[in-house]
């Protein structure tokens, strides 16, 4: 299979997963190593004849279509994007450019191959929710960042593929994801690595918008089972009920790390913030037979004692972080 955005923290997490659930598979990796993708989160896989780490853009359709044909794909899992909300709000084009585009150009190149292509999309591209209820797979797309918008364009296009020409394509929708190898300008590893840094925890606004986590593992075993038995054509929401306000889970990493209250500040709000997320994942449940395996708190736990121990990963990224 060829995996894009294999180096950044879903794919490599993924990368992970495969090696170890389907050993047999052979895995090409397409990422152009932007801020976000680390060669070092494969560094285990470096003497893995059945990894084969190539640099460049999902936008390179003649690239994409050798990789296809030389090493026989039949199946693109497409995690390559611009993930970062606060980075959008700041330079929407670079999120046109990969999350739009690339997307279209995966999509070209599956199409005329006749091969799988599996779009890692996000909750975000249905906006934000009330007090109550949850999105489905029907819910109207509204997305309200220039990510989401972004994300919800390129979902669109992989719809138009599947009714224009049958592609064979399948969408999944996460859920925040947390767990290792996550880069720590998002909100858990943005907290714990502060935390261990004796820095402050700039929470936006008032800290009560709401997120549905997901541990990262669960998240790859939802999107093996998507690629591997989903039909398609068919969209996937993948949650665990994990909902949780920003102020619940910095008061969480502050208890766990042993850190006074004091260390916790208030920052001005992010425009657009969307009020809370959160999705019904009962179409994969009983489609698909995926459980999520961790709770919130045993996930939290193995994220706290990863971060703990590798600091020598996350330290020189913090140079590259615009929320310093
Ligand atoms: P990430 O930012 O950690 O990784 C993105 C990877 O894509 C990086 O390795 C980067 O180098 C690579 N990349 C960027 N532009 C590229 C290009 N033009 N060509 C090739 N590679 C390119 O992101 P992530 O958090 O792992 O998210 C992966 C996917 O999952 C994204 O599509 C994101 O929208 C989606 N998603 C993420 C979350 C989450 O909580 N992190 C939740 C739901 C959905």
């Amino acid at each position: 299979m060829l995996i894009t955005g294999g180096a950044g923290f879903i794919g490599s997490n993924f990368v992970h997963y495969q090696r170890q659930m389907h050993p047999a598979d052979l895995i090409v990796n397409l990422d152009l190593l932007t801020y976000a993708g680390n060669k070092n989160n494969l560094t285990d896989l470096k003497h893995d004849p059945s990894h084969i780490f190539v640099q460049g853009n999902i936008n390179n359709r003649e690239l994409v279509a050798y990789l296809i044909e030389q090493y026989h794909i039949d199946a693109i899992v497409n995690f390559a994007a611009e993930s970062h909300v606060d980075r959008s709000i700041l330079h929407p084009e670079i999120f046109v450019e990969t999350n739009v585009k690339g997307t279209l150009a995966l999509l070209h190149e599956a199409h005329r191959h006749d091969i799988k292509l599996l779009q890692i999309s996000t909750d975000e591209v249905y906006g934000s929710l009330g007090p109550t209820g949850y999105f489905t797979e029907d819910s109207p797309l509204q997305p309200n960042s220039p990510y989401a918008a972004s994300k919800a364009s390129a979902d669109m296009l992989v719809r138009s593929y599947f009714e224009t020409y049958g592609t064979h394509v399948n969408i999944t929708r996460s859920t925040n994801n947390f767990g290792p190898y996550q880069f720590p300008e998002k909100l858990i590893p943005l907290m714990i690595t502060r935390g261990l840094d004796g820095e402050k925890l700039p929470i936006y606004g008032d800290g009560k918008n709401i997120r549905d986590w997901l541990y990262v593992r669960d998240n790859c075993r939802g999107i093996d089972l998507v690629l591997r038995e989903g039909k398609t054509g068919q969209i996937y929401n993948i949650g665990a009920h994990n909902e949780y306000d920003n102020n619940t889970i910095v008061q969480l990493i502050v208890k766990q790390l042993g850190l006074p209250e004091s260390q916790i500040t208030y920052v001005k709000d992010r425009p657009g913030h969307d009020r809370r997320y959160a999705i019904d994942p009962t179409k994969i449940l009983d489609e698909l037979g995926w459980r999520p395996e961790s709770n919130f708190r045993t996930g939290l736990d193995e994220t706290f004692g990863w971060y703990a121990v590798h600091q020598d990963w996350w330290q020189p990224l913090k140079d590259k972080m615009i929320r310093k």
